[in-house]
């Protein structure tokens, strides 16, 4: 039996904690779908080919197997992307009490309405917790370097933005 996890997130940008977190899943599941989640009413920062782009240099610079690692756009329930794509096991991150509150809620009513789909908590490596993408976004507007907490061609591409 093969097992595909889904790990959902905004991802934009994708940081060194995504990362651990990504690298914890693909040591758990088979294949792992890097699930982006679109808000209509949200603009975010990156769009999601740039998003794609990023998360697939990062897969590359951990070293990952690209074939074990899909990339993909949702709207809506997070259950129903991973019933569309046939995935398992939900791959959430823990960093702090705070997540882990509303974590255990959202798993709580997601295994009500798809109890075949496990959700399961990894915890944030220590060198990475702190690490949050809206942080990341506002030094980077600011002019701060970013380099401790997202890969290389993240960094590069958010100084483009920032015009930095
Ligand atoms: P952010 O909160 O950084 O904007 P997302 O909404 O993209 O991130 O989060 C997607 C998933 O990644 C969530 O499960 C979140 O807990 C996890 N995550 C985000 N940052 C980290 C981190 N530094 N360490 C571990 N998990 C993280």
């Amino acid at each position: 039996m093969t097992r595909k996890a889904l790990y959902p997130g905004s991802f934009d940008p994708v940081t060194n904690g995504h990362v651990d977190i990504l690298a914890q899943a693909l040591d758990l599941a088979d294949s792992v779908a890097v699930a982006i989640g679109v808000h209509p009413a949200k603009a975010p920062l990156f769009d999601f080919a740039e998003r794609e782009a990023m998360i697939r240099e990062a897969v590359a610079g951990i070293g990952a197997d690209q074939g074990r690692v899909s990339v993909i756009a949702f709207k809506g329930l997070v259950v129903t992307a991973a019933r569309d794509e046939g995935a398992t096991i939900l791959i959430r991150g823990l960093r702090d009490g705070t997540d882990l509150d509303y974590e255990m809620q959202m798993a709580g009513m997601n295994g009500i309405m798809a109890p075949a789909i496990r959700t399961v908590f990894l915890p944030a490596s220590p060198a990475v917790r702190h690490i949050t993408a809206t942080l990341v976004r506002q030094i980077a507007a600011m002019g701060g370097d970013v380099s401790a907490f997202v890969p290389a061609g993240v960094a590069a591409r958010l100084a483009a933005r920032t015009g930095r």
